[in-house]
């Protein structure tokens, strides 16, 4: 659950050591595409420094996690649905359904796809 670097998932695509399609960066914040999405865009926004979960997140944690909404702002606005709307999400730890355990944001705009 604390795993961090090689063997975290979306430290790797951080590190650019695993493929993503990345849709937005900056010096604090990643988002990629989700490689199962359930929406007609459906990325995941990340803190480029490993947090495991919200259930484990401190104090300092707090600005990086603001900043990951922001990121969902910009994202959302560059995409056209600044003014419709999208659904942010987290999953926060086994009865949250979290599955990967960096923190991550579900960004899903323009409708669900999928079961
Ligand atoms: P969770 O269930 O932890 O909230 O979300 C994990 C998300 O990561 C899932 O929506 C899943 O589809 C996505 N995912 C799992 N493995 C990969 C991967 O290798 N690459 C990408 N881009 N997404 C992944
Ligand atoms: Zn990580």
């Amino acid at each position: 659950m604390t795993t961090a670097g090689a063997d975290c998932l979306f430290c790797r695509i951080v590190a650019r050591r695993s493929d993503a399609e990345i849709e937005y960066e900056d010096d604090h914040v990643l988002a990629f595409k989700d490689i199962y999405p359930k929406a007609a865009i459906h990325l995941l926004i990340v803190p480029k420094r490993h947090i495991a979960s919200i259930l484990t997140m401190e104090t300092g944690d707090a600005e990086v996690i603001g900043r990951c909404l922001l990121a969902a702002r910009t994202i959302g606005a560059a995409k056209g649905f600044g003014e419709r709307g999208y659904r942010v999400s987290v999953n926060c730890g086994p009865e949250g359904g979290q599955h990967v355990y960096h923190v991550h944001f579900h960004f899903m705009a323009g409708g669900r796809r999928g079961a």
